[in-house]
């Protein structure tokens, strides 16, 4: 099963797509974390991005294609993987469409976790994320069970850099701009599944194992 995660930033995808990876025996793809990953490593990808990341900025497209085309070519993607925070442009789309067209193949969902601006910037300030494992919380309404602390690797956990306020504002505009007509996009290509990404987390995810099938 191949599943695209669409929604704004906070939106909820990375927490939806950790769940469906576990689910359905899939690896989670997600661009934001292998970016992070390759700034803690001091690669050069890594500085590059960092410039867009810390302005809320889209990476650009030629840093970002191959790099996934890369990863969905590996052995462990054979039977599906699940895609969170790519695409995230139209050109990205044509590119993933493109590439996997050459080996016979498509996506078979896209999954859009709807949820209104107003909610984002309480969803992101309270976002606390583990650099080390990745993990995600939120001091409210997923909180870690020890204040400050990964419940999975005991690493502290932080409000990322480009989850403060005047970032997420930026990431809003760029996402209406350039990522939101992805919808259409996947809508005309008749695999657009929507859910309401304000319920609780349990909520979200039974709604979207309604859609994929158990
Ligand atoms: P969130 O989960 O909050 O939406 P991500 O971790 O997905 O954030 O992305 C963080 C940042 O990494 C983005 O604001 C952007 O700068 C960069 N990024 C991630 N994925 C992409 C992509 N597909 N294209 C361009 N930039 C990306
Ligand atoms: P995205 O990957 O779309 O940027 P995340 O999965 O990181 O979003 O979620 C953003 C923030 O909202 C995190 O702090 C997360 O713990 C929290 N969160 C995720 N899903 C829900 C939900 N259904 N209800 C409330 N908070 C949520
Ligand atoms: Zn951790």
């Amino acid at each position: 099963m191949k599943i695209i995660m669409l929604g704004a930033p906070g939106a909820g995808k990375g927490t939806q797509a950790k769940q469906i990876a576990d689910k359905y025996s899939i690896p989670h793809i997600s661009t934001g974390d292998i970016f992070r990953a390759n700034l803690k490593a001091g690669t050069e990808l890594g500085k590059k991005a960092k410039e867009y990341m810390d302005q809320g900025l889209l990476v650009p497209d030629e840093l970002t294609c191959d790099l996934v085309m890369d990863r969905i070519s590996q052995d462990d993607c054979k039977n599906g993987f699940v895609l969170d925070g790519f695409p995230r442009t139209i050109p990205q789309a044509e590119a993933l469409d493109a590439a996997l067209t050459k080996i016979g193949q498509k996506m078979d969902y896209a999954v859009d976790v709807d949820v209104p601006d107003e909610n984002i910037i309480n969803r992101m300030s309270g976002r606390r994320a583990c650099l080390n494992c990745g993990a995600t919380y939120h001091i409210v309404s997923i909180p870690t069970k020890v204040e400050g602390v990964c419940d999975r690797c005991g690493s502290p956990v932080v409000l990322r850099d480009d989850d403060q306020p005047e970032t997420v504002k930026k990431r809003l505009e760029v996402y209406h701009a350039q990522t939101q007509p992805l919808i259409d996009y996947y809508k005309k290509q008749n695999i657009l599944k929507s859910v309401d990404g304000t319920q609780p987390m349990e909520e979200v995810f039974r709604a979207i194992v309604e859609i994929l099938g158990a």
